[in-house]
């Protein structure tokens, strides 16, 4: 693993922003881009890295109502993205799986529906065969 120190980007080559491939080792206290942050966005990555003791660098935040680049220590950004990880997917999966559950309910009702009618002509018909 890469940094290019003009970027603040982890990279494998070259940097993906700038094409440099003058990068290198990474020391622990560079700081390393994780994501952009849109004001008012939740939740809030920097809060986050924050709360778990994590120090965020804010760039672009003299700008009001601007997005801000997160940064943290290299020495932390495993923790930070394994964080990221489990943040923004609770968020994305709820949602889903509303849809899902709501779906899955509508077509168990249809289905109970179905089975109601077939049972009932089914029984109709087997009274009627034991009639004639
Ligand atoms: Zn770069």
């Amino acid at each position: 693993m890469l940094y290019c120190p003009k970027c603040h980007i982890l990279s494998d080559k070259a940097c993906p922003i700038c094409g440099s491939e003058s990068l290198r080792e990474p020391e622990e206290k560079d700081w390393v881009y994780v994501r952009t942050e849109k004001p008012g966005e939740e939740p809030s990555a920097s809060a986050l890295f924050q709360e778990k003791g994590i120090p965020v660098l804010r760039e672009g935040q003299e700008t009001p109502g601007a997005a801000v680049k997160i940064l943290i220590p290299f020495a932390r950004v495993a923790e930070a993205s394994a964080l990221l990880e489990e943040y923004p997917e609770k968020e994305k999966l709820s949602p889903g799986k509303k849809a899902f559950w709501k779906a899955l309910s509508v077509v168990l009702f249809l289905l109970l529906i179905a089975l109601t009618v077939y049972a009932t002509d089914f029984v109709a018909g087997w009274f009627r065969s034991l009639l004639s």
